[in-house]
């Protein structure tokens, strides 16, 4: 058995914005006490949580001070700087390790070693130069996809090539940086598969969501997603090899393209709990938020099985200024994340409408 943290243990959150906020939240709900660490000392999770440290990702004392406080670190962005897991690793249990970081903040990382375990991925080529696109191109055909491999987040630092005259254009959207070519994938619709690995190995798997996107965004997930089982099982077979490939410890969201025929690709892996899985707060007796604090603190992770289905709707911007009237809604939950300035595409809350599951 894997040591687990007694009730009112310090588990320290990287990170304090809404996905931390809740894990505080769900965190206190099992007793324990979060310390969140932002520079922003007015984070939406610093005022769920017990205590805030403000200080910068890169203000390494800062971190060590921070991890040698608490008991076991967690994150809730895949953009921690490496040192600065590596420092917190150092000094405290840093859950995930620094190895699904590794992999997830670059793309071509990423995409690699999907492929090698078993996540069949779109075709993809390394891109820095134009020859390199041009060969790119070249290799994977019309039409492409081109992603910064580092930091790209909510479809930013992506542009799509439909014509050889849009690749100037495409390559001067990465602005110099290492980029990624990709096959351009006619899916017939998004999943997500949201799934948690505690610290003695043991995997448990929520049911595939359907997601819709705009503008890059995240709108609405519909949960348990439409599917044929066997579906399910192939999502569930590919996120366990990767959750075993990175020895991995919390809660991982497998963002997939699902083609006409049922086929399955992986598209992204996020080393953390995910808007996608939202739907679970609302639809399951243990949600995203609290297996992954479970998984964390080297608790047995809890049942996936929902109770009800969920439509999960984010309020983007001036969506929230909706917030009154989905307090009339039926069976719909509100989430808003407390923060002070609304601002176009900024994700400000959701709404987990539920209905019965035999109603999906
Ligand atoms: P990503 O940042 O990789 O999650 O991409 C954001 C969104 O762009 C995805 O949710 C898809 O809607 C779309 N997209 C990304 N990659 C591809 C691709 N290779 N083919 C088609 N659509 C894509």
């Amino acid at each position: 058995m894997a040591p687990c943290l007694a009730p009112a243990s310090r588990i320290g959150i990287l990170g304090g914005g809404q996905l931390g906020r809740m894990l505080a939240r769900a965190a206190a709900r099992l007793g324990f006490d979060c310390v969140v660490f932002d520079p922003d000392q007015d984070c939406p999770a610093g005022r769920s949580a017990a205590q805030t440290v403000t200080a910068a990702y890169e203000d390494l004392d800062a971190v060590a001070r921070f991890a040698q406080s608490v008991d076991a670190v967690t994150y809730e962005f895949e953009n921690v700087p490496a040192a600065t897991a590596q420092i917190a690793a150092a000094h405290a249990p840093l859950r995930p390790g620094v190895k699904a970081l590794g992999v997830a903040q670059d793309r071509l990382t990423e995409k690699t070693f999907l492929n090698r375990n078993g996540a069949e991925t779109a075709a993809f080529c390394a891109v820095q130069t134009g020859d390199d696109l041009t060969e790119a191109l070249g290799e994977l055909g019309l039409p492409a996809v081109l992603k910064t491999r580092r930091f790209g987040y909510d479809g930013k630092g992506q542009a799509v090539i439909r014509d050889k005259s849009e690749a100037a254009a495409a390559l001067a959207v990465m602005n110099g940086q290492p980029a990624i070519l990709e096959a351009f994938v006619d899916f017939a619709r998004e999943l997500s598969i949201i799934a948690a690995r505690s610290a003695d190995g043991a995997v448990q798997i929520y049911p595939l969501a359907e997601n819709r996107h705009a503008d890059g965004l995240l709108r609405e997930s519909l949960a348990p997603a439409h599917i044929d089982p066997c579906v399910q099982e192939a999502a569930e077979v590919m996120v366990t090899g990767v959750l075993n490939a990175l020895e991995y410890v919390g809660v991982i969201a497998m963002e997939l393209f699902a083609l006409g025929h049922g086929a399955l690709l992986a598209n992204e892996i996020a080393p953390r709990v995910h808007n996608t899985g939202h739907w679970t707060q609302d639809a399951c007796a243990v949600c995203q938020f609290e297996q992954h604090i479970r998984a964390v603190a080297g608790w047995p992770l809890g049942d996936p099985a929902p109770h009800h289905a969920a439509h999960m709707v984010n309020l983007i911007g001036e969506d929230v200024d909706d917030w009154a009237q989905w307090l009339q809604i039926e069976n719909a939950v509100l989430h808003l994340y407390g923060k002070r300035e609304t601002r176009a595409g900024r994700k400000m809350g959701h709404v987990n409408v539920l209905s019965a599951l035999s109603d999906r």
